[in-house]
Formats: C-alpha cells, structure tokens, sequence
C-alpha cells in the first residue's frame, strides 16, 4: 500500500521504451544499476580504508549494500516505492572516484587547477554531477541510445538526494525541478547514507585497532550507554559481540527515529500528495532534535579521531599524489588517453574528460596507470596494520 505522498509512476524515460511484462519502471532501473559496469567497479573503490587494512572492511560495493538495506526498512515503514528508494541507493555512489574521499578531493583540486566548467558554472568535482553522466553518457550497453536510460525519478534523486542546486547556476539541470523539492524516496537516501557510514565507519574502525573502546565510550554517550547495557545483560561475553550488540542498537535507534520522526513531520506539514512534498522550502526527512544531535556527535568523532587520524593520512597523500600526478600526464600527453576519450577530447574540454576519465577508475586500475605513465612504484609509506 503506497502512501499518497509516495510516488506512484514514473514521468518517463528519456527515450520511451514499451513497458516490461513483468517488472515495473523501477525495478528496471535498479536492474539495469546493478548489471551496469560502474556499479561492478564499486567493490574495487575505498569508502574509508583501503585493502591493505583488511578484505573484510567496508568498500563501496558493500556499503551500498548497507545504505539499500537501511532504505529500503525506512521507505517501508513509511509506505514510500521501495522499488525507486532501492535503486536509488544502489546508484546512490557510482559517481565516486577512486581512494575514497581523499580522491575525490584530489580530483576536485586538479579540476580547479584547470578552470573547469560545467555549462558557464566553474565547477570541481561533484560526484553527483558524474553519476549522473555515467548512466546518461558513460556506459554504453544498447544499440538505441547512450547511457542507461533511466526514468525521469532515478536521474532526479542522483542530482538531488543530498544537496540542492541553485537553478540560476545549474541552467542545465532545469529539467530536474531545481527549484521544487526531491521525493520523499530521494530524500532519505542522503540519511539512510549517514546512518550506515557512521556505524560501519566504527565497527571498522574499531576492528582495524584505529579507534579504542574507551575513546569510542568516552566520545559517543549514546553508544556508551547501550554498551552498558550490553554489558550486564552479557558480562561474560567477548567484548566484540558486546560492541556488536551495542552498534546494534544505535544503528536501530538512528532509523527508528528516523522513520518516526519523518512520519511526524509529514503528518505536521498536511503532506497528501507527492506535489505537496515538492512545493515545501523544506526537506520533510529528519531525526529527532535529540537524535539528530546524536547523530551530529557520532560524525564529529570519526571526523576527529578516525577520517583524519595520523593512520589514514599515508593513503591520502598517496591518493593526491597518484590522481595528481596523472592529472597532469595527461593535460601534457592528451595522445596516451585511450582512442574512446581522446575523441571525446574533441567535443568537451580536456580537463574535463580527463576527470571522467581518473573517476571512473577503481583503485587498482589506478595504481596501474601510474606505475605504467608515472614510471614509479606504488608509495609505500603506508603501515601495515
Ligand atoms: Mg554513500
């Protein structure tokens, strides 16, 4: 039973294709994400640690696994389109480049080191921008159209889940109703995100030795006070199952919050059809005052003790370094890109093609690149934990 704020179907593709006998719009969509080859990339893309710490940490296939996961229970208890809110997240990070978040800002200095546009809007790198050109441009699967000709909805909620764009500035976006709301099924992507990151991010964390119990206990009060429980509800337990059973509880109590907190405010707001939820100035998915500020803290910690710790910071510079190094190769030898991107060298600036280029890799395709142009071995600075 679809709630009447839901989206029932879907505006369209961007080429019309006759309906499937058995599967609707969005489950095409998700079908043809996951068949797609920047989807497949994505087990080879770092979220926060890179293989060298473990083949059983997070990378961004599986965390994409999780944000589904996490979506779908939301989108269900609130009677939102599972199907879309699935797709969504299982798109929700193609656009990524390589090593994480020190790649993207690697990429994002080297394109502003190059003045790079997008329409008259000088941009760096914006991986929702790119998703984006990866299933309208990137991936090349039929004979009658570029791209993955998604519907109207997914190509939507890929610019718009986690950020607004100004439509002055974005006059090539127009058709994305930049100036309206996402759906509720694209609105809680960006959260569904959070809540699986920030719980990953410390059970990783935790299990590589970078964050201690105790700095976990003393900088999280919420985690803290489920492990207490834990603890005497088990005190003979490991005390890994403990902090599993502790994590546990903060991950439930983020999208409990999250649902019903969302269900208050669409029901204070007189939200009865998706057109109501667009036309708000406002975003309708939200935590709690009291959760979001948990939730607020939960991040801050990792941001302090873990995304910027000394451990980490080998595998950033040796992203900056790999991506800019490349980076450069390439603005000088334009000839050693592959035939497909020199062609598109022709139509789009080099920078820009470059970037599309770099992003799209996984790491080790990168690594490769750079022993094989760069004519230097991998760093290997970075400790073996
Ligand atoms: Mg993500």
């Amino acid at each position: 039973m679809l709630a009447e704020y839901a989206v029932r179907e879907s505006r369209g593709r961007r080429y019309p294709e006759p309906a499937h006998s058995y599967r609707n719009d969005f489950q095409r969509d998700r079908d043809r994400i996951i068949h797609s080859r920047a989807f497949r990339r994505l087990e080879a893309k770092t979220q926060v640690f890179t293989r060298r710490y473990s083949d059983h940490f997070r990378n961004r296939l599986t965390h994409t696994i999780e944000v589904a996961q996490i979506a779908r229970t939301i989108a269900t208890q609130l009677n939102l389109n599972v199907d879309l809110v699935e797709a969504l997240a299982l798109v929700h990070d193609v656009g990524h480049p390589p090593f994480g978040h020190a790649g993207e800002q690697a990429l994002d200095r080297a394109m502003r080191e190059h003045g790079s546009f997008f329409g008259d809007t000088e941009i760096g790198f914006d991986h929702n921008l790119h998703a984006l050109r990866i299933v309208e441009d990137f991936e090349l699967r039929y004979p009658s159209f570029r791209g993955l000709n998604l519907t109207f909805e997914i190509r939507e909620g890929i610019i718009k889940h986690s950020r607004d764009y100004d439509p002055a500035q974005y006059p090539e976006l127009s058709e994305y109703l930049l100036n309206l709301r996402p759906p509720l099924e694209a609105q809680l992507i960006d959260l569904a995100d959070e809540i699986a990151y920030n719980t990953a991010d410390l059970d990783d964390g935790y299990e590589a030795h970078l964050l201690s119990l105790d700095q976990i206990l003393d900088g999280i009060p919420i985690f803290a006070e489920f492990y207490g429980q834990a603890n005497k509800q088990y005190p003979n337990a490991l005390e890994k199952l403990k902090f599993n059973e502790a994590l546990r509880h903060v991950l439930d109590r983020l999208v409990t919050d999250l649902i019903e907190h969302t269900g208050m405010q669409i029901a204070g707001a007189g939200i009865r059809s998706l057109e109501d939820v667009r036309a708000l100035p406002n975003r309708l998915v939200l935590f709690s005052t009291e959760v979001e500020e948990e939730r607020h803290g939960i991040k801050q910690f990792l941001h302090t003790n873990l995304y910027f710790s000394e451990t980490l910071s080998p595998d950033k510079i040796d992203a900056e370094r790999v991506i800019g190094e490349l980076f450069e190769f390439w603005m000088a030898n334009p000839e050693s890109l592959p035939p497909s991107y020199q062609e598109k060298a022709r139509e789009e600036s080099l920078p820009r093609v470059i970037c599309d280029y770099i992003a799209g890799m996984t790491d080790n395709f990168i690594h490769q690149q750079h022993v094989k142009h760069c004519g230097k071995n991998r760093v290997g600075s970075a400790r073996k934990i």
